[in-house]
């Protein structure tokens, strides 16, 4: 028997080249990156508290887009290289393209995210009286759970079309000193038998009903006086009636601002992050993209939450439509376009959280300050519903990753069978585009207060921006 020599390298090394060891991203950062850091995640900030819904989003997008001298795409018009177009579709969803060097015979890089988020919405026959107090029935939007939306300040913003076919915007809550709405939960004394409930049904969504006032109209006798006073306030303010409510979206949403998180202040707690943190992130990409290369494109979509269904979401010919104008400009068919493109679905992950740990499969779970999670497959029930991305594909934005230095790791939703989701990735791949999901890892996702981290929200920022780069 031979004695075995020492080996030319040493363990370490070989782990170190072998092992696929994520470190916590604030040990791989330096100082200038922390700053442009913070300062993005100001910006966001501020972002995340002008748009509480997906037309407020798109308002919002629109503003800034404009101030980067993006302009609205007519149809017919031409298009030169470095040109920056958007088209707003119906005022709930927003695309927005730098046109590039590459004729668009060769594809498109395609970032597509959501901006609508789970809230509840305000009934088409939402107002009545009982107990002396006027209340708004409403119908929750997308994956909620119920009991977060108790006891905690709300305010009401939407659209209302009148009887005539004019449109005014609703908005209480919003300006310093406004009131805001609440759905009161049961007080724990009283709660016995509800406490014995599943968590699931221990709230009646018939019971979501907001509080919206209590004083009856002066002089009024017999019933619905309060309603009556709270009809008058809205005519005052608004010029609507009760048949008006029919031709409206009105939604509930958290009435708090985003805010710092954590003592070191390395987290961002607010509302509708899911998907706004990803939907910023592309758009600010979008903004630094350099005349060059492939034409890019950024799509904010609609009806994520509720299945990508309707004329504003991502199964909707508009995302189509308007490519297919971009490619009228070159001569160029779409189905060509379409099978040289390449998109990434950014949508938020589930982060793992200590308290849950039982959920989460620990060798493929997304963790905090590691970056932006990539994810093969979401789906749930053996991949149902996913766009699996193929290998190839995988390699493609890793490799893209890489190259530019952003911090990322796999993402996996929780243990198989435990649950699942789903994002736009399956529209875009069933288009016949090359699609992966990547995005940020979200604590709390889909509560009125969702959890990310500044470190992760500014690396998919850089994801997106190594994206439109490739
Ligand atoms: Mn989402
Ligand atoms: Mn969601």
């Amino acid at each position: 028997m031979s004695v075995q020599k020492k080996p030319e390298r040493s363990w370490e090394e070989r782990k170190a080249a072998l092992f696929n060891e994520k470190k916590n991203g604030y040990d791989q950062i330096d100082d200038q990156t922390k700053a442009r850091m913070e300062d993005y995640c100001e910006g966001y900030k501020r972002f995340l508290d002008m748009a509480k819904t997906e037309r407020e989003a798109v308002e919002t997008v629109v503003g800034l887009a404009k101030a980067q001298g993006f302009v609205s795409f007519e149809r017919g018009s031409k298009l030169q290289p470095g040109d920056k177009v958007y088209h707003v579709n119906r005022g709930k969803s927003v695309m927005l393209a730098v046109i590039g060097e590459t004729p668009l015979s060769e594809g498109i890089q395609i970032t597509a995210a959501h901006i609508d988020s789970p809230r509840l919405d305000i009934k088409p026959n939402p107002l009545y009286e009982d107990g002396e107090i006027a209340l708004m029935k409403t119908h929750y939007y997308g994956g909620i759970r119920k009991y977060q939306w108790l006891s905690i300040p709300l305010k009401l913003h939407g659209v209302v079309i009148r009887r005539d076919g004019t449109s005014v915007r609703v908005c209480i809550g919003d300006e310093p000193g406004d009131p805001y709405l609440v759905i009161p939960d049961l007080l724990p004394h009283l709660a016995v038998e509800q406490s014995k409930k599943p968590l699931g049904t221990a709230v009646d969504p018939e019971n979501l009903n907001l509080f919206v006032g209590t004083c009856p109209f002066p002089g009024a006798e017999g019933a619905d006086r309060i309603k009556l006073m709270v009809l008058d306030l809205l005519e005052q303010k608004y010029g609507i009636t009760e048949a008006d409510f029919l031709s409206a979206e009105l939604s509930a949403v958290p009435a708090y601002p985003a805010c710092d998180v954590g003592l070191d202040r390395s987290m961002i707690g607010g509302y509708g992050q899911d998907d706004r943190v990803c939907a910023y992130a592309a758009l600010q990409a979008l903004f630094q993209v350099e005349k060059g290369g492939r034409t890019c494109v950024c799509v904010l979509a609609d009806k994520e939450e509720i299945g990508s269904d309707g004329v504003s979401g991502m199964q909707s010919w508009a995302f189509d439509t308007f490519i297919s104008d971009l490619c009228d400009t070159q001569g160029v068919a779409l189905k060509t376009c379409y099978e040289h493109s390449f998109c990434l679905s950014a949508d938020v992950t589930a982060c793992f959280d200590p308290n849950f740990s039982e959920v989460y499969d620990k060798y493929n779970a997304s963790y905090i300050n590691r970056g932006v999670g990539i994810c093969k497959y979401t789906g749930s029930r053996g991949k149902s519903g996913a766009s699996d991305a193929s290998a190839e594909v995988m390699g493609r934005v890793r490799r893209a990753f890489d190259e530019a230095g952003v911090l990322w790791h796999v993402a996996e939703m929780g243990k198989t069978d435990v649950g699942g989701g789903g994002t736009v990735a399956l529209y875009m791949a069933n288009r016949n585009i090359d699609t992966v999901d990547a995005g940020v890892p979200v604590l709390g996702m889909h509560a009125p207060f969702e959890v990310t981290s500044k470190l992760d929200c500014y690396m998919t920022y850089l994801g997106m921006r190594a994206v439109f780069e490739m």
